[in-house]
């Protein structure tokens, strides 16, 4: 499909995050042949033709965003049944998961796309969760959003139904899986090595993986919480903390993204800094799911340490939602409490791990993260003709403290408009919306995983 130039005037602000963190007051951005060519105050780009120009006085506009954890398949349909005591809700997770059949998880994963793509989210990573990706790739290509796939593999015992393998095999089908999609859908979808955790897998199976994923010049992630009992558990196993053992065993450095990163010590912190490893980290999940951020959280340290962190919402049964700005003002939010410290992550740091730092640890960040000349056009423009807009001195406060992607009013990805004043295109919402309801009452009678749906009378 050929592309359209767009022009988007008069921006009210226009939050580049490029070198300088400029921030243009009456700005405008001139999208061509899927870049951005030209980025300035309107009067410089006065003489500026576009095929559609889209009225910026009222926005603040922003670089897309970027979610670097979001289990997307499985959730939607039961999303809210887990009562807040359920203890571990895990075990039911990976049932539930794994029950899925290739129809429900598209159904499923396109409600996902469309709660992503109207809050902003241009690039989501799903850590190995999606199992029919042939179904879901018209999902994708049908919403237009760049997704990093990959397939989930273990050869381990799990307390969990994961997909497990002989060693080999984990390799062939991560080899078969990156060499069938990465690239796909005009190079906005890639495909990684995803490996679940270093837990599930025997060492030769996550330097075999590694290795593929440096043949294939692509990256690779795995769930990395340690904490106290795990690194007890690993210092008695490898002689090494969980993220020096996997140093150790050449499973770090750019490329790799650990995700959640909860409990590492001052040893582990370095050994991420000094690699040049990557994280992901999913504030509202860590709230939510009480996993003690005072004691375990080390956003501050790494951040302090230069290192890339993306910003994840992890599953709809998670975190819940899957709103980026939301996990902002969490991020923002939870290490002033935690630390009881009105220093700790300012909202600038919240929006760059949203932006430009997200884009980075993803593997992205040349291309994308920032809005500046020669980078792909990913945009998202929100409206400040809200009342939690209101008044507006400090666009970067209003955007992490007061809003939520609900103002998001345009989306761009790649040039195109595929969110349009609110609207998305490319599904029935009420239709799909009944659909997916309906698979989640499948599901529960199937699985026999279903809880009382309120502490509360419902008659
Ligand atoms: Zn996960």
């Amino acid at each position: 499909m050929a592309h359209q130039s767009l022009k988007i005037d008069h921006i009210l602000y226009l939050l580049t995050l490029d070198g300088e963190r400029r921030i243009i007051q009456d700005g405008a951005v001139l999208v061509e042949n899927g870049r951005i060519s030209r980025v300035g105050k309107a009067k410089e780009l006065a003489d500026a033709r576009a095929d559609r120009v889209i009225d910026g006085r009222a926005m603040v506009v922003t670089p897309g965003f970027f979610n670097g954890h979001m289990h997307i398949s499985y959730a939607h349909p039961v999303r809210g049944i887990f009562p807040d005591e359920q203890a571990s809700p895990l075990v039911h997770v990976f049932n539930l998961q794994s029950a899925m059949t290739e129809d429900e998880e598209y159904h499923a994963t396109l409600l996902g796309l469309i709660e992503l793509v109207k809050s902003g989210t241009v690039c989501f990573l799903d850590p190995g969760s999606t199992k029919f990706p042939d179904a879901c790739l018209q999902a994708y290509e049908d919403a237009g959003i760049r997704v990093i796939l990959g397939e989930c593999v273990t050869d381990q015992e799990s307390p969990w139904a994961l997909p497990r393998f002989p060693p080999a095999e984990a390799v062939a089908r991560t080899e078969g899986f990156i060499s069938k999609w990465n690239g796909k859908l005009e190079g906005r979808l890639r495909a990684w090595a995803m490996p679940f955790s270093y837990e599930t897998c025997s060492t030769g199976l996550l330097q075999a993986l590694k290795r593929v994923a440096d043949e294939h010049r692509t990256g690779l992630t795995l769930h990395h919480n340690t904490g106290e009992k795990a690194r007890q558990d690993s210092v008695v196993r490898y002689g090494h903390t969980p993220t020096a053992y996997l140093q150790s065993i050449g499973v770090i450095g750019p490329g790799v993204l650990l995700a959640h990163c909860l409990g590492i010590d001052e040893g582990e912190i370095d050994c991420i800094a000094r690699t040049g490893t990557t994280v992901a980290m999913c504030p509202v999940t860590a709230a939510k799911s009480g996993r003690g951020v005072p004691a375990h959280g080390r956003m501050p340290e790494l951040l302090a340490r230069g290192v890339r962190i993306a910003l994840g919402c992890d599953s709809p049964n998670n975190s819940n939602h899957l709103d980026i700005v939301r996990a902002m003002n969490m991020a923002a939010i939870q290490y002033k409490d935690a630390r009881q410290d009105l220093r700790q992550v300012p909202a600038e740091a919240a929006l760059e791990m949203a932006t430009i730092h997200g884009a980075q640890a993803m593997g992205l960040g040349d291309e994308l993260g920032s809005i500046e000349t020669g980078k792909k056009a990913d945009l998202v423009c929100f409206d400040t003709l809200r009342p939690e807009w209101q008044a507006l001195w400090n666009p970067v406060n209003n955007l992490v403290y007061n809003a939520d992607g609900r103002s998001v009013h345009t989306v761009v990805i790649d040039g195109r408009v595929v969110v349009d004043a609110y609207r998305q295109t490319f599904a029935d919402e009420p239709r799909l919306f009944a659909k997916v309801q309906e698979i989640g009452e499948r599901l529960q009678a199937r699985t026999g995983i279903t809880f009382p749906r309120s502490k509360w009378p419902m008659s």
